[in-house]
C-alpha cells in the first residue's frame, strides 16, 4: 500500500513537472484551455496514457499538440514514445452500449451472413443521415442539430416544467422585444434533456422563421472557432459576425476554458443582451458554481432567467419510454412494447434519458433482428448486463461540496477558503476524504477543486480521517450516512 503511494505519488510529481513544461513553452491560457482537463492514466514505461472528457478535445490535442505533449513527457519519462488519449466519460458507456446491436440469437431461422450489419445499419443512419440540422451563418458553421430533438417529442412533467415553459417562451416570440429572459441559463446534470431543450428551440425558431440568425454552438466549438479565426488573424470578422446573430445557444458550458475563450465570449454575451438578442446557456452546474469564470461572468450569466431540470421522476422515466416507444411501433408495425415492460424499464432505469432511449432502441433492434417480443424477460435480458454492470452513481466533487457544507453548517465558500477554524477544518477534511473514497480524481485534483490546496494537504485530510473513524464511532456512522446518500443521489 505504501509502496503503491510512493510511486502513485512519485507518478504525480512527474506529471506535475510535464504540466509545468507545457504551461511555460505554451502559456498559461492555452494551457488551461486546452490541457487543464487532460489527466495521466498510466505509463507502461513506453506509452503514455492520458485521459480527456471529450472526443472533441481528444482530437483537437491529437491534431494540434501530441507532438509538444510527447516532448515534455519525453523529457520527464525516459523511454517513452508513444501519446494514447482516451476520453473518459463513464456516463456514455451504457449509453455506447445500449446502442450497439445486440448478438443476434439463434431463432432458428436462416438468415444471409450479411442480414445483420445491414438490418443494424437503419439505427445508426436514422440519427445521422437527417442531421442536415445545422444552424450557422457566412460559412460559420454551428454545431448539429439532432432532428429527433424538438419540442414535440420534449415530455414535459415536474422537474422540468420551468425550463420547458421558459424555453418555449423564447421560442415563440423570437424577434420580439423586449425580450423577458436573457440569457436563459439551463443547467443540470448528464442526460436530463439540455441538449434536447435547446435544439428544441432552434428547430423551432428556424421554423417559424427561416431567416432568423440562429447558432447552436457548443462551448468547444465556440473555442475551436475562435482560435482558428486567432490562427487566421479573422479574429475581427468572427467577432463581427457573432454580434448579427439572433439567437446564439450555447451547449456545455461548463467546458469553456481559458482566459482569452472566456473574456471573449463575455464580450459576446455582453454585446449581444445589451443589443437585445437572445442567448441560451446550457451547463451541468447552476452559474455561480462555475469555478473557473471570473465573478463578473457568472452574474452576467445569472441574470436572466436560471432553470434547472431536476433528476427524472418516475412518473417521467415512463412517459419518455412511452413517447420512444410509440415512434418505434409507428416506425415498424408488429413491434409493441407492453405497459408492464415501459413499467419495468422505468423502474430500473433510474439514471437518465439516454438510457431510456437506449433500452428502447435495444428492444426494437432485437426485434428487428430476431423478430423477438418485447416482454419482460426480454427487457430484463436486454438490460440486465446493463443493471448488473451499473457503475455505482458517479459522485461529483460538487456534490460533496453541496452535501458537507449544508451537513455542517457551513459556506461552501468557507471548505473552499484558507480558514483554520477547527469548525471548518473537520468538514473540509470529510470532503476531501469523501471525494478520494467515492470519485476517481486525483489527490492533486482534489486538491485543486478544494480551493488550491496541495495534493500532501489531501493526503493528510484523508489520513486523518481514516484515523479518526476508528477511534470516533459517532463519526464514522456520520460519514457511511454522508457517503451512502451521495451514492444513492438521494441528496
Ligand atoms: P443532456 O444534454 O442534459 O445531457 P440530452 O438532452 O442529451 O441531455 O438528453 C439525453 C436523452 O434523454 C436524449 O435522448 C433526450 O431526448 C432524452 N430526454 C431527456 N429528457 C427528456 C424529456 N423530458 N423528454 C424526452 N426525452 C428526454
Ligand atoms: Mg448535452
Amino acid at each position: 500500500m505504501e509502496a503503491l503511494e510512493i510511486t502513485t505519488s512519485s507518478m504525480e510529481n512527474k506529471w506535475r513537472r510535464i504540466q509545468s513544461r507545457l504551461r511555460a513553452e505554451l502559456g498559461d491560457d492555452v494551457f488551461t484551455s486546452w490541457f487543464g482537463r487532460v489527466e495521466l492514466e498510466a505509463y507502461d514505461g513506453r506509452v503514455v496514457h492520458v485521459s480527456v472528457p471529450t472526443k472533441f478535445l481528444r482530437n483537437w490535442l491529437q491534431s494540434h499538440y501530441s507532438d509538444k505533449l510527447l516532448a515534455c513527457c519525453g523529457s520527464e519519462l525516459g523511454g517513452v514514445n508513444k501519446l494514447e488519449f482516451r476520453v473518459r466519460q463513464p456516463h456514455l458507456a451504457p449509453i455506447e452500449k445500449l446502442n450497439a446491436v445486440p448478438a443476434p440469437r439463434d431463432t432458428g431461422q436462416s438468415r444471409p451472413q450479411q442480414g445483420f450489419p445491414t438490418a443494424a445499419i437503419p439505427l445508426r443512419v436514422l440519427s445521422t443521415a437527417h442531421r442536415d440540422g445545422r444552424t450557422g451563418l457566412d460559412g460559420f458553421e454551428g454545431s448539429p442539430l439532432d432532428p429527433r430533438y424538438t419540442f414535440q417529442s420534449f415530455v414535459v412533467g415536474t422537474p422540468n416544467r420551468l425550463a420547458h415553459a421558459a424555453a418555449m417562451q423564447i421560442a415563440g416570440s423570437a424577434g420580439e422585444q423586449p425580450l423577458r429572459y436573457n440569457p436563459l441559463y439551463i443547467h443540470a446534470r448528464v442526460g436530463m434533456g439540455k441538449t434536447h431543450l435547446l435544439h428544441a428551440i432552434a428547430w423551432d425558431v428556424k421554423q417559424r422563421n427561416p431567416n432568423a440568425k440562429v447558432l447552436y454552438l457548443t462551448a468547444e466549438r465556440f473555442m475551436y472557432s475562435f482560435a482558428e479565426a486567432l490562427q487566421t488573424r479573422d479574429a475581427p470578422a468572427f467577432k463581427e459576425k457573432l454580434r448579427t446573430i439572433d439567437l446564439l445557444l450555447i451547449d456545455d458550458m461548463e467546458f469553456l476554458q481559458g482566459r482569452t475563450f472566456q473574456q471573449e465570449f463575455c464580450h459576446t454575451l455582453n454585446s449581444m443582451i445589451d443589443g437585445g438578442k437572445q442567448v441560451v446557456v446550457a451547463a451541468d452546474c447552476a452559474p455561480l458554481l462555475l469555478e473557473s469564470f471570473d465573478a463578473r461572468m457568472r452574474s452576467r450569466l445569472s441574470g436572466g432567467l436560471v432553470a434547472e431540470l431536476a433528476a427524472l421522476d418516475y412518473e417521467l422515466r415512463l412517459k419518455i419510454l412511452e413517447r420512444r416507444a410509440a415512434e418505434k411501433m409507428a416506425a415498424s408495425p408488429g413491434f409493441e412494447v407492453p405497459a408492464e415492460v415501459l413499467a419495468y424499464l422505468a423502474r430500473q432505469l433510474t439514471e437518465n434519458g439516454r438510457e431510456l432511449e437506449g433500452a428502447i432502441t435495444r428492444l426494437h433492434a432485437a426485434y428487428q433482428l430476431t423478430g423477438e417480443p418485447a416482454t419482460c424477460d426480454a427487457a430484463e435480458t436486454t438490460i440486465g448486463d446493463l443493471i448488473r454492470s451499473k457503475e455505482p452513481k458517479r459522485v461529483k466533487i460538487d456534490d460533496i461540496l453541496r452535501i458537507v457544507a449544508k451537513h455542517y453548517g457551513v459556506q461552501r465558500g468557507d471548505l473552499l477558503s484558507s480558514r483554520r477554524n477547527q469548525s471548518i477544518v473537520r468538514p473540509r477534511q470529510i470532503g476531501m476524504y469523501l471525494a478520494k473514497t467515492l470519485t476517481s480524481r486525483s489527490l492533486p485534483e482534489i486538491g485543486r477543486r478544494f480551493g488550491g490546496r496541495d495534493h500532501t494537504t489531501v493526503l493528510h485530510a484523508i489520513r486523518k480521517i481514516e484515523s479518526l473513524k476508528q477511534q470516533d464511532g459517532v463519526l464514522k456512522e456520520e460519514i457511511e450516512s454522508l457517503s451512502r446518500m451521495l451514492k444513492d443521489g438521494s441528496i
